[in-house]
């Protein structure tokens, strides 16, 4: 499962965070997937529910946000939120030449840490 492999490299990150702060345990995990992401939000809990026994995320609560869809087109130079649909064409001018610039990955937003004082 593609999932683990996810939440394997996002401990890693994470551990590396909690190290740098000095925390002694994490308790949300938020999360960015894209809706092109080509990762499945409940195989993604799954996997992180799997892995954080005995790590510093033991107690974290994993909050996934699916993000939108959004392209801007380089030739009008506006962004649009394409919601759910890829769609290449700016709704704007019409135009084909866009870039898609969100939507496309999975990415930490969060994290919340208990800290021993
Ligand atoms: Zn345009």
């Amino acid at each position: 499962m593609h999932e683990f492999s996810i939440v394997s490299s996002l401990m890693s990150i994470i551990e590396d965070y909690a190290r740098r702060h000095n925390a002694k345990a994490v308790s949300k995990v938020v999360v960015g997937v894209g809706r092109l992401s080509g990762v499945e939000p409940d195989l993604l809990k799954i996997a992180f529910d799997t892995f954080k026994e005995k790590t510093i995320c033991e107690n974290a609560e994993l909050v996934i946000e699916v993000e939108n869809i959004a392209i801007r087109c380089r030739d009008c130079g506006r962004e649009t939120d394409m919601g759910e649909r890829l769609s290449r064409k700016c709704p704007h001018c019409g135009s084909l030449n866009t870039e898609i610039i969100r939507g496309q990955d999975m990415f930490l937003k969060s994290l919340e840490f208990e800290i021993d004082d």
